[in-house]
């Protein structure tokens, strides 16, 4: 297991992916395309990557202080955090 060095790791409620991502929540609303997903692990809302134009994820961390986001994306577990930028990996419980 790696060693994460980020300290806001009891903001984490949600781990799981929905079994069926729409797309970013936001994008959809004002039909913008987005590049890849992200998946908020305090309260599983869907927003996008900072490769995309309106950088969903980014934004709802900075606006409602939920710090941790995990990749949305097939294969990939790794979780990112918008206060320390710092990317780990959370054991699955
Ligand atoms: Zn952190
Ligand atoms: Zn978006
Ligand atoms: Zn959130």
């Amino acid at each position: 297991m790696s060693t994460p060095v980020c300290t806001h790791l009891e903001s984490i409620s949600v781990t799981e992916l929905p079994a069926e991502i729409a797309g970013c929540e936001e994008c959809l609303k004002i039909g913008s395309p987005w590049v890849h997903l992200r998946m908020c692990m305090s309260c599983g809302k869907i927003g996008c990557c900072d490769s995309s134009p309106n950088r969903h994820a980014r934004s709802h961390a900075g606006e409602v202080g939920h710090p941790i986001a995990r990749s949305a994306q097939p294969r990939e577990d790794w979780s990112w955090c918008f206060v320390d930028e710092v990317a780990f990996v959370v054991e699955a419980g």
